[in-house]
Protein backbone atom coordinates (compact mmCIF):
# COMPACT_ATOMS: atom_id res chain seq x y z
CA UNK A 1 0.00 0.00 0.00
CA UNK A 2 1.45 3.34 -0.78
CA UNK A 3 -0.48 4.82 1.86
CA UNK A 4 -2.34 7.51 -1.03
CA UNK A 5 -4.87 4.90 -1.04
CA UNK A 6 -8.65 6.52 -1.32
CA UNK A 7 -9.60 6.10 2.31
CA UNK A 8 -6.80 6.70 4.33
CA UNK A 9 -7.72 6.06 8.24
CA UNK A 10 -5.43 8.88 8.89
CA UNK A 11 -4.46 12.12 6.80
CA UNK A 12 -2.16 14.81 7.97
CA UNK A 13 -2.20 17.74 6.04
CA UNK A 14 0.82 20.53 6.33
CA UNK A 15 0.18 19.88 10.00
CA UNK A 16 3.03 22.21 11.96
CA UNK A 17 3.48 22.43 15.51
CA UNK A 18 6.19 24.70 17.59
CA UNK A 19 7.09 24.55 21.18
CA UNK A 20 8.13 28.26 21.96
CA UNK A 21 9.98 29.57 19.48
CA UNK A 22 11.32 25.81 18.61
CA UNK A 23 9.63 24.29 15.29
CA UNK A 24 9.85 20.68 16.06
CA UNK A 25 7.09 19.61 12.94
CA UNK A 26 7.39 21.87 9.71
CA UNK A 27 4.70 20.45 7.47
CA UNK A 28 3.94 17.26 7.87
CA UNK A 29 1.67 15.40 5.04
CA UNK A 30 0.90 11.50 6.04
CA UNK A 31 -1.99 9.58 4.38
CA UNK A 32 -2.17 6.08 6.31
CA UNK A 33 -4.74 3.22 5.17
CA UNK A 34 -6.64 0.58 6.58
CA UNK A 35 -4.29 -1.83 8.07
CA UNK A 36 -1.58 -0.28 7.09
CA UNK A 37 1.60 -0.51 9.38
CA UNK A 38 4.25 2.16 9.42
CA UNK A 39 7.55 2.76 10.97
CA UNK A 40 9.07 6.17 11.56
CA UNK A 41 12.55 6.63 12.41
CA UNK A 42 15.02 9.57 12.96
CA UNK A 43 17.11 10.89 15.22
CA UNK A 44 16.54 11.65 18.62
CA UNK A 45 14.43 15.48 18.84
CA UNK A 46 13.19 15.20 14.51
CA UNK A 47 9.34 15.29 15.64
CA UNK A 48 8.61 11.73 15.86
CA UNK A 49 6.90 11.94 19.06
CA UNK A 50 5.11 15.27 18.12
CA UNK A 51 4.21 13.80 15.17
CA UNK A 52 2.26 10.61 16.30
CA UNK A 53 1.01 12.60 19.63
CA UNK A 54 -0.87 14.94 17.06
CA UNK A 55 -2.41 11.96 15.72
CA UNK A 56 -4.44 11.33 19.39
CA UNK A 57 -4.36 15.30 19.83
CA UNK A 58 -1.69 14.38 23.08
CA UNK A 59 -0.32 17.65 21.14
CA UNK A 60 -2.00 20.08 19.58
CA UNK A 61 -1.06 21.14 16.19
CA UNK A 62 -0.74 24.75 15.16
CA UNK A 63 -0.89 24.74 11.81
CA UNK A 64 -2.64 21.85 8.67
CA UNK A 65 -5.19 19.24 9.26
CA UNK A 66 -5.27 16.23 11.19
CA UNK A 67 -8.52 13.82 10.11
CA UNK A 68 -8.51 10.42 11.73
CA UNK A 69 -10.99 8.11 11.17
CA UNK A 70 -13.22 10.83 9.09
CA UNK A 71 -12.98 13.23 12.18
CA UNK A 72 -11.19 16.65 11.93
CA UNK A 73 -9.41 17.49 15.35
CA UNK A 74 -9.89 20.44 16.42
CA UNK A 75 -11.02 21.93 19.72
CA UNK A 76 -13.94 20.31 19.84
CA UNK A 77 -14.01 18.21 22.55
CA UNK A 78 -16.65 15.35 21.75
CA UNK A 79 -14.17 14.64 18.61
CA UNK A 80 -10.78 14.32 20.77
CA UNK A 81 -12.75 11.96 22.84
CA UNK A 82 -13.79 9.48 20.33
CA UNK A 83 -10.80 9.62 18.58
CA UNK A 84 -9.08 9.03 21.77
CA UNK A 85 -11.37 6.03 22.23
CA UNK A 86 -10.26 4.57 18.67
CA UNK A 87 -6.47 5.53 19.04
CA UNK A 88 -4.53 3.25 21.24
CA UNK A 89 -0.77 4.23 22.75
CA UNK A 90 1.49 2.71 24.01
CA UNK A 91 4.80 4.67 25.61
CA UNK A 92 8.50 4.07 26.12
CA UNK A 93 7.72 4.32 29.94
CA UNK A 94 4.76 1.76 30.88
CA UNK A 95 2.65 3.97 32.95
CA UNK A 96 0.96 1.58 34.51
CA UNK A 97 -0.71 2.33 37.89
CA UNK A 98 1.72 1.10 40.74
CA UNK A 99 -1.09 -0.01 43.73
CA UNK A 100 -3.61 -1.66 41.00
CA UNK A 101 -3.24 -5.16 39.94
CA UNK A 102 -2.24 -6.43 36.18
CA UNK A 103 -6.05 -6.78 35.91
CA UNK A 104 -7.62 -3.94 37.39
CA UNK A 105 -4.80 -1.46 35.45
CA UNK A 106 -5.92 -2.85 31.90
CA UNK A 107 -9.57 -3.50 33.13
CA UNK A 108 -9.45 0.75 34.37
CA UNK A 109 -10.94 1.95 31.34
CA UNK A 110 -13.49 0.20 30.18
CA UNK A 111 -15.08 0.19 33.85
CA UNK A 112 -14.67 3.82 33.65
CA UNK A 113 -14.31 5.15 30.32
CA UNK A 114 -16.91 2.60 28.45
CA UNK A 115 -18.88 1.80 31.81
CA UNK A 116 -18.97 -0.95 31.54
CA UNK A 117 -20.13 -3.22 34.40
CA UNK A 118 -16.92 -4.72 36.56
CA UNK A 119 -17.14 -8.26 35.83
CA UNK A 120 -17.44 -7.61 31.99
CA UNK A 121 -14.62 -5.05 32.26
CA UNK A 122 -12.40 -7.22 34.09
CA UNK A 123 -13.52 -10.27 31.53
CA UNK A 124 -12.36 -8.18 28.19
CA UNK A 125 -9.28 -7.59 29.95
CA UNK A 126 -8.26 -11.27 31.01
CA UNK A 127 -8.93 -11.72 27.06
CA UNK A 128 -6.30 -8.93 26.45
CA UNK A 129 -4.08 -10.59 29.16
CA UNK A 130 -4.52 -13.63 27.77
CA UNK A 131 -3.58 -12.19 23.77
CA UNK A 132 -0.43 -10.65 25.14
CA UNK A 133 0.37 -13.97 26.61
CA UNK A 134 0.52 -12.62 30.46
CA UNK A 135 -2.88 -13.83 31.75
CA UNK A 136 -1.08 -15.82 34.32
CA UNK A 137 0.33 -12.38 35.75
CA UNK A 138 -3.19 -10.49 36.34
CA UNK A 139 -3.03 -10.74 40.09
CA UNK A 140 0.41 -9.44 40.63
CA UNK A 141 1.39 -5.82 41.09
CA UNK A 142 3.39 -4.22 38.01
CA UNK A 143 6.28 -3.95 40.33
CA UNK A 144 6.17 -7.71 40.76
CA UNK A 145 6.32 -8.32 36.76
CA UNK A 146 9.73 -7.59 34.36
CA UNK A 147 9.68 -4.44 32.17
CA UNK A 148 8.58 -7.08 28.94
CA UNK A 149 5.93 -8.03 30.52
CA UNK A 150 4.77 -4.37 32.27
CA UNK A 151 4.83 -3.42 28.22
CA UNK A 152 2.89 -6.17 27.28
CA UNK A 153 0.38 -5.01 30.04
CA UNK A 154 0.43 -1.37 28.24
CA UNK A 155 -0.39 -3.01 25.64
CA UNK A 156 -3.21 -5.25 26.62
CA UNK A 157 -4.51 -2.22 28.04
CA UNK A 158 -4.90 -0.24 25.26
CA UNK A 159 -6.50 -2.89 22.97
CA UNK A 160 -9.10 -3.14 25.86
CA UNK A 161 -10.96 -0.43 24.31
CA UNK A 162 -10.91 -1.98 21.35
CA UNK A 163 -9.26 0.74 18.94
CA UNK A 164 -8.76 0.96 15.26
CA UNK A 165 -5.55 2.63 15.28
CA UNK A 166 -2.46 1.87 17.71
CA UNK A 167 0.18 4.46 18.04
CA UNK A 168 3.70 3.17 19.74
CA UNK A 169 6.23 5.19 20.69
CA UNK A 170 9.56 3.89 20.88
CA UNK A 171 7.67 0.90 22.92
CA UNK A 172 11.14 -1.36 23.24
CA UNK A 173 13.87 1.81 24.26
CA UNK A 174 13.67 1.30 27.79
CA UNK A 175 13.60 -2.39 27.82
CA UNK A 176 16.43 -4.62 28.59
CA UNK A 177 18.00 -6.46 25.26
CA UNK A 178 16.75 -9.95 26.58
CA UNK A 179 13.00 -8.56 26.52
CA UNK A 180 12.85 -6.81 23.18
CA UNK A 181 11.60 -9.70 21.35
CA UNK A 182 8.74 -10.60 23.70
CA UNK A 183 7.06 -7.20 23.11
CA UNK A 184 8.08 -7.20 19.21
CA UNK A 185 6.39 -10.55 18.87
CA UNK A 186 3.15 -9.44 20.67
CA UNK A 187 3.18 -6.38 17.77
CA UNK A 188 4.08 -8.92 14.89
CA UNK A 189 0.93 -10.45 15.49
CA UNK A 190 -1.42 -7.39 16.60
CA UNK A 191 -0.12 -6.40 12.86
CA UNK A 192 -0.57 -10.19 11.12
CA UNK A 193 -4.25 -9.65 12.64
CA UNK A 194 -5.12 -6.19 10.33
CA UNK A 195 -4.34 -3.57 12.77
CA UNK A 196 -3.13 0.01 11.52
CA UNK A 197 -0.36 0.34 13.23
CA UNK A 198 2.43 3.73 13.60
CA UNK A 199 5.43 2.54 14.99
CA UNK A 200 8.23 5.05 16.41
CA UNK A 201 11.06 2.24 16.67
CA UNK A 202 14.83 1.56 15.86
CA UNK A 203 14.22 -1.32 15.86
CA UNK A 204 15.01 -2.24 11.83
CA UNK A 205 14.75 -5.72 11.81
CA UNK A 206 10.87 -4.90 13.29
CA UNK A 207 10.61 -2.35 10.02
CA UNK A 208 12.40 -4.96 7.52
CA UNK A 209 9.84 -7.84 8.74
CA UNK A 210 6.39 -5.82 9.63
CA UNK A 211 6.09 -2.11 8.24
CA UNK A 212 4.56 -1.45 4.84
CA UNK A 213 6.45 1.54 4.75
CA UNK A 214 9.25 2.94 6.66
CA UNK A 215 9.79 6.91 7.44
CA UNK A 216 12.40 8.85 7.86
CA UNK A 217 11.95 12.24 9.96
CA UNK A 218 14.61 14.97 10.17
CA UNK A 219 14.61 18.06 11.58
CA UNK A 220 10.51 18.16 11.83
CA UNK A 221 9.74 16.91 8.38
CA UNK A 222 9.25 13.54 6.99
CA UNK A 223 12.53 13.21 4.66
CA UNK A 224 12.51 10.27 3.00
CA UNK A 225 10.04 7.18 2.81
CA UNK A 226 9.66 3.39 0.68
CA UNK A 227 8.75 0.13 1.49
CA UNK A 228 11.51 -1.50 3.89
CA UNK A 229 12.94 -3.58 0.61
CA UNK A 230 13.72 -0.01 -0.80
CA UNK A 231 14.43 2.13 1.99
CA UNK A 232 17.27 -0.48 3.27
CA UNK A 233 18.83 -1.11 0.10
CA UNK A 234 18.68 1.98 -1.49
CA UNK A 235 17.73 5.03 0.73
CA UNK A 236 17.81 7.95 -1.09
CA UNK A 237 19.30 10.98 0.69
CA UNK A 238 22.11 11.50 2.84
CA UNK A 239 20.73 12.09 6.07
CA UNK A 240 18.97 8.52 5.82
CA UNK A 241 22.28 6.60 5.17
CA UNK A 242 24.01 8.35 7.93
CA UNK A 243 21.29 7.41 10.32
CA UNK A 244 21.49 3.82 9.39
CA UNK A 245 24.67 3.61 9.30
CA UNK A 246 23.97 4.17 12.91
CA UNK A 247 21.62 2.10 14.19
CA UNK A 248 21.83 -1.33 11.41
P1 LIG B 1 11.73 12.71 18.86
O1 LIG B 1 10.57 11.91 19.37
O2 LIG B 1 11.98 12.52 17.40
O3 LIG B 1 12.97 12.49 19.66
P2 LIG B 1 10.17 14.95 19.80
O4 LIG B 1 8.96 14.97 18.95
O5 LIG B 1 10.03 14.39 21.17
O6 LIG B 1 11.36 14.24 19.01
O7 LIG B 1 10.72 16.40 19.98
C1 LIG B 1 11.04 17.25 18.91
C2 LIG B 1 11.62 18.50 19.49
O8 LIG B 1 10.62 19.22 20.18
C3 LIG B 1 12.74 18.25 20.47
O9 LIG B 1 13.76 19.19 20.24
C4 LIG B 1 12.11 18.48 21.81
O10 LIG B 1 13.04 19.00 22.73
C5 LIG B 1 11.02 19.48 21.51
N1 LIG B 1 9.88 19.26 22.39
C6 LIG B 1 9.09 18.17 22.41
N2 LIG B 1 8.12 18.29 23.33
C7 LIG B 1 8.29 19.51 23.91
C8 LIG B 1 7.61 20.22 24.93
N3 LIG B 1 6.52 19.73 25.52
N4 LIG B 1 8.10 21.43 25.26
C9 LIG B 1 9.17 21.96 24.65
N5 LIG B 1 9.87 21.33 23.68
C10 LIG B 1 9.44 20.12 23.31
MG1 LIG C 1 10.44 10.56 20.91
Amino acid sequence: MSGSGADPIIQLRGVAKAFGKFQALRGVDLDVGRGERIVICGPSGSGKSTLIRCINRLEEHDAGTVVVDGVELSEDLRAIERIRREVGMVFQQFNLFPHLTVLENVALAPHTVLKLPLAEAEARAMQQLERVRIGDQAAKHPGQLSGGQQQRVAIARALCMQPRIMLFDEPTSALDPEMVKEVLDVMLELARGGMTMVVVTHEMGFARSVADRVLFMDAGRIVEQAPPAEFFAAPKHERTRDFLAKVL
